[in-house]
């Protein structure tokens, strides 16, 4: 049997009932086959496989937090110290009630590549919990994330592993975390990435992820002979994410014609209206279907099948599996040819091997969302120079950084015959730098 297969077998053993964790193990290790038998006996002798796909570190804590009627309630938190081969650990956290620790060891692991893309010195890492911020009053989200925060607290720090937004973790629960670090610790350094301009945060970071994804697919656009402007976009989502990309896709001259939440998605022909979006989710935390009530021209649709809407380009921004192959046939059959993934791992295997297979322009969320974390890396250069960075400053980085990773993961894929995967570009591309730094640290 080959080395990839051994170690994958070997984790789905050890890790049973983690079926994202598995699909992430696999779409990696498949891809990176080439790589990995031309070095075989040096990786088998080093044990390398079964160390990358093994977590540093998992932390796993009780959260016990008082409710508006006095009720105390308990919810599970985690962090997944992935791997520091390359920098502290760093990633999101996510709160959503789905979440359980299989989620976010495929995160931490598909987080670890990512921002070895990046280029910057950062390892990988994930963390959050079950609980569910929706319909929750501000003090119940503060005392669960002062409870959060008091233990976590002692496993972070700026140099050690640096914490940031995903589902569900905004500016606010960002700001209650970074007030109880500071509370429990004293320190007041650059533990958190995410906060709020007035303590620390950097321009352009929430903006980051969504225009780093636009950046991105606009690169992969004119390398091969197309363009943004004048293209319909569907994006899954109404979140942080889809949001900003919504915003930086407009402002290049496309349409955006479709958004979702849980519930269902809108269709607006005219194109979204993006300040009634921003007032619905970022102002009131509604539902989308609100915009439909408020913009003449849209259709609200309860469910799923926002990816039925005929576009050129669609950008699933909302979750882990959420564009499935029957949603992929229905792309194509409808015109789409790009596919660009802002969510992690939105894409189930099938639909990612279909977009490949049919010659569809297709760059993984690894590469397409990494513009959030490097962003997250320049505001912890910012914390440690004790300076703040302009808008532009920061934004131009972040178009470089984008630039460079759509250059090293298209070099990749071509150095490995396999040119236009950017699938295979981008786990090689991150995989080579996170290696070269395991085997000079030795065995660890
Ligand atoms: P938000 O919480 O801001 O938004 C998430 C959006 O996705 C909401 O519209 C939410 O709808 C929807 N959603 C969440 N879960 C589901 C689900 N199970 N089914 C359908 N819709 C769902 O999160 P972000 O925008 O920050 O994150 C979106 C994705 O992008 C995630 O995969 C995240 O890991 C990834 N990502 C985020 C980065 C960041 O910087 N924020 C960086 C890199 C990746 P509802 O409100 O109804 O729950």
């Amino acid at each position: 049997m080959s080395y990839v297969d051994e170690v994958y077998d070997r984790v789905v053993k050890q890790n049973p009932g983690e079926g994202e964790f598995h699909q992430a193990v696999k779409e990696v290790l498949d891809s990176l086959r080439i790589v990995i038998e031309a070095n075989e006996e040096k990786f088998r002798k080093a044990a390398l496989l079964e160390r990358l796909v093994e977590p540093e570190r998992i932390i796993s804590f009780r959260v016990p937090w008082v409710d508006d009627n006095g009720q105390v309630r308990v919810n599970k938190g985690f962090r997944v110290q992935f791997n520091s081969a390359i920098g502290p650990y760093k990633g999101g956290l996510r709160l959503h009630p789905s979440v359980n620790q299989g989620i976010l060891k495929f995160l931490g692991f598909e987080q670890t590549f990512k921002n070895s893309l990046t280029g910057l010195p950062i390892g990988g890492g994930k963390g959050g919990s079950d609980f569910d911020p929706k319909g929750k009053s501000d003090r119940e989200v503060m005392a669960f994330c002062q409870s959060f925060m008091t233990e976590l607290s002692k496993y972070i720090g700026a140099d050690q592993d640096v914490p940031a937004g995903d589902i569900g973790v905004g500016a606010r629960e960002i700001g209650f975390l970074y007030g109880q670090y500071k509370r429990m610790t004293g320190l007041y350094e650059g533990v958190l990435t995410g906060k709020g301009l007035t303590y620390g945060g950097s321009l352009v970071r929430t903006q980051a992820t969504g225009y780093g994804l636009i950046y991105i697919l606009d690169e992969m656009l004119r390398h091969n002979g197309k363009e943004l402007e004048g293209k319909s976009v569907v994006i899954s989502g109404s979140g942080n994410v889809a949001i900003y990309a919504s915003e930086k896709a407009i402002q290049l001259g496309a349409k955006v014609v479709a958004l979702s939440d849980s519930n269902g998605y809108i269709y607006d022909k005219n194109g979204i209206r993006l300040e009634v979006i921003k007032e619905i989710k970022e102002v009131r935390r509604g539902r989308i279907k609100e915009y439909a009530d408020e913009v003449a021209s849209a259709v609200y649709t309860e469910g799923k099948g926002i990816w039925t809407i005929p576009c050129d380009i669609a950008l699933p921004c909302a979750t882990q599996n959420e564009l499935n192959l029957e949603d992929a046939k229905a792309l194509k059959a409808n015109g789409c040819f790009a596919v660009a993934e802002g969510a992690n791992m939105p894409s189930t295997r099938e639909a990612t091997d279909f977009f490949l297979e049919n010659g569809m322009l297709f760059m993984p969320g690894k590469a397409a969302n990494a513009g959030g974390v490097a962003t997250s890396a320049l505001e912890m250069s910012q914390n440690s120079l004790r300076l703040s960075w302009t808008f532009e400053e920061v934004d131009k980085k972040l178009h470089d950084i984008m630039v460079g990773i759509y250059e090293k993961t298209a070099k990749a894929a071509k150095r490995y015959g396999v040119k236009g995967n950017y699938v295979a570009g981008a786990n090689i591309a991150g995989f080579e730098k996170v290696v070269e730094a395991m085997m000079a640290q030795g065995i660890v």
